[in-house]
């Protein structure tokens, strides 16, 4: 018996799995369903692990964004979630670049390859997009995600991960991996550079990481609530500012002497966050919106034009910026494990999700463990 053999053995693969499907506006229910089977280019992953993402509660409520094909926005059999980890339990035809056995993180979106921002590396934004038998995927979206014992990932949306990062830590991959991408489009040039990062929601605090690691100084972290500022201390901000005390304009051109800063990664989504960012760059600044507001809103259109300030908007997290990302974390350069304050088991999906929404016991990263290792 070949080794590979024995390894696929430790790891049986039944033919049915639980998975959790998403058959119309909060109708969440646990069914039993084949588990899948990878083709070329794609691997099985046994999902140890899953985060909850505001992402998911958005789908909850309006199914995922229209797509090119596949009957959605709801579609009875779709499972949801995205940022997920588990173990490479089978390789489809002519992969090579992971075994069974491995321990890998996800990251959402596999494009088509073909398309021209697919070539450009921005598969994130694959012109694409949901079109199936062109090769995209993107798991929690387009194809099935992880609330599920588990899924088909593209060998091009996996990353391999250290034994001794825990499956919860593994699951913040992918959001850290979102700041690192828009840090990413803003330039990355950001080693002693000044940098606010505007809301401490998971992507908020990962950033105040990623740009820490990255040698930003000083790196300063707004928002209402002292105890998210506080954890963002730990993840690196150098300075906090809370905005229902203190005007965050004002307050960032102090902290820099004057001198504004040149970069804002906007994670607030808050209605006025654009104005605000565009008062705390220098000229010729860079602002990268992650988060946005629903409504529309008003943008003082000629300070941003008058002094040559980009910006920029980002879709998830390309360019590769997970395994940046993970190399951060791998190298332990901060605590990504500070956010995830809860854990429940595959069965109580429906609860792990209540928590993230309402913020219940001040929860910000959920996590649903599916293995006990
Ligand atoms: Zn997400
Ligand atoms: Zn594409």
């Amino acid at each position: 018996m070949s080794s590979s053999q024995a390894r696929a053995n430790e790891y049986p693969i039944p033919p049915r799995m639980k998975a959790w499907v998403l058959g119309g506006p909060e109708e969440l229910s646990l069914v039993d369903k084949p588990v899948p089977e990878p083709g070329p280019a794609e691997v099985l992953v046994r999902v140890d692990a899953i985060a909850v993402c505001a992402t998911d509660i958005e789908i909850l409520q309006h199914g995922v964004p229209a797509m090119i094909d596949g009957g959605l926005p709801f579609n009875r059999n779709y499972t949801p979630g995205h940022e997920y980890m588990g173990t490479v339990v089978k390789l489809g035809p002519s992969v090579d670049e992971f075994q069974i056995g491995d321990r890998i993180a996800v990251e959402v979106h596999a494009g088509c390859g073909r398309c021209q921002r697919c070539r450009e590396g921005m598969y994130t934004s694959c012109l694409n997009y949901g079109y199936r038998a062109k090769g995209h995927r993107a798991n929690g979206f387009t194809t099935d995600g992880g609330f599920a014992e588990y899924a088909v990932n593209s060998v091009n949306t996996m990353v391999h991960i250290p034994d001794d990062m825990s499956d919860a830590e593994a699951t913040l991959i992918v959001t850290a991996g979102t700041a690192m991408y828009g840090l990413d489009v803003m330039g990355g040039i950001i080693a002693g550079e000044a940098v606010v990062v505007t809301g401490p929601g998971p992507i908020g605090l990962t950033g105040v990481g990623v740009a820490k690691a990255l040698g930003a100084q000083p790196v300063i972290l707004t928002g209402t609530r002292d105890s998210r500022l506080e954890m963002g201390r730990k993840l690196g901000a150098d300075e906090v500012i809370n905005i229902t005390r203190d005007d965050p304009v004002e307050a960032v051109r102090r902290i820099t002497g004057g001198k504004g800063v040149q970069y804002v990664l906007e994670c607030s989504g808050a209605a006025n966050a654009l104005n605000e960012a565009a008062r705390m760059v220098n000229r010729g600044g860079r602002i990268c919106l992650a988060a946005f507001p629903h409504e529309s809103v008003q943008v003082d259109l000629a300070s941003i034009v008058r002094n040559n300030i980009y910006v920029f908007g980002i879709r998830g997290e390309g360019r590769s910026a997970t395994h940046r990302a993970a190399a951060l974390m791998a190298q332990k350069r901060f605590d990504a494990k500070l956010i995830h304050t809860h854990t429940f088991p595959l069965s109580e999906v429906p609860t792990a999700i209540r928590y993230a929404r309402e913020r219940i016991d001040d929860a910000i990263k959920v996590v649903v463990q599916i293995r006990q290792n």
